[in-house]
């Protein structure tokens, strides 16, 4: 679903990710750890294209994105949904509105279906009723859970994640992590999830990649990132977990 080939990214002459070599299969969910400022973001950019890798290459199901048009590389996204670190809303719509958006622009579904699965999908993230509230009420936690259920509401086959779960209490941390769970096993999402939560990372990855100095220095199944003889990786699954 996800591959990329040798990709390198600069800022100003910076080197922020080097060689980066990663395959995300359909229905795997890939949590990718490291430092902050190590790149996972821009990782998560370069994936639906929001930027274009200074050498290598993006394959999104079969197709390379960083060559495409605007129009297309829009066709790609179609399919896929990503919840920022910093969650994107829409400041002058309410909740229910920015649940919505993507049903009204993408579907042809009626007013009453979109209605309800808004009103799921806010259940979903423990936002139940909420519809009418603007973004501005509401906590930074309650606007990544608002942007999480934006994003699913397409049903996208590939869903990105930034720190999903940062700033949330350990009950909600919970909730969402089910909810990425879920997507996996129902509907066989394919999910990138860059967290710095290392029991949330352990609960539902099949495989972890760790960034660190622009490189993939492990990436493994959950037991082989424990075991990892790495002391980089030690240092930092050992020092943050929680
Ligand atoms: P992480 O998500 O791992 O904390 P980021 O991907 O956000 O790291 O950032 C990695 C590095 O790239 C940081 O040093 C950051 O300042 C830099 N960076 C990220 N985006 C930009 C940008 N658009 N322009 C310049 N520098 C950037
Ligand atoms: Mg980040």
């Amino acid at each position: 679903m996800i591959k990329l080939e040798n990709i390198s990214m600069s800022f100003h002459g910076k080197h922020i990710l080097q060689g980066i070599d990663l395959e995300v299969q359909k229905g795997e969910t890939l949590v990718v750890i490291g430092p902050s400022g190590s790149g996972k973001s821009t990782l998560l950019r370069l994936m639906v294209g929001l930027l274009k890798p200074t050498q290598g290459e993006v394959w999104i199901k079969g197709q390379e994105i960083s060559h495409l048009s605007e129009d297309n590389l829009n066709k790609v996204r179609i399919g896929m949904g990503m919840v920022f670190q910093y969650s994107a809303l829409f400041d002058s719509m309410t909740v229910g509105d920015n649940v919505a958006f993507g049903l009204r622009e993408h579907t042809a579904m009626t007013e009453a279906e979109i209605q309800r699965i808004v009103a799921r999908n806010l259940r979903m993230v423990g936002l139940a009723g909420q519809q009418d509230v603007m973004p501005n009420e509401l906590s930074g936690g309650m606007k990544k859970r608002v942007s999480l259920a934006r994003a699913i509401a397409i049903r996208p086959e590939i869903m990105l994640y930034d720190e999903p779960t940062a700033g949330l209490d350990p009950i909600m941390s919970g909730t969402i992590d089910r909810l990425i769970m879920n997507a996996k096993r129902v509907l066989c999402v394919t999910s990138v999830v860059v967290t710095h939560h290392m029991s949330s990372a352990f609960k539902i990855a099949d495989r972890v990649a760790m960034i660190h100095g622009g490189r993939i220095i492990e990436v493994g199944t959950v037991e082989q990132i424990r075991q990892s003889e790495n002391p980089v990786v030690q240092q930092f699954i050992l020092g943050l977990k929680s």
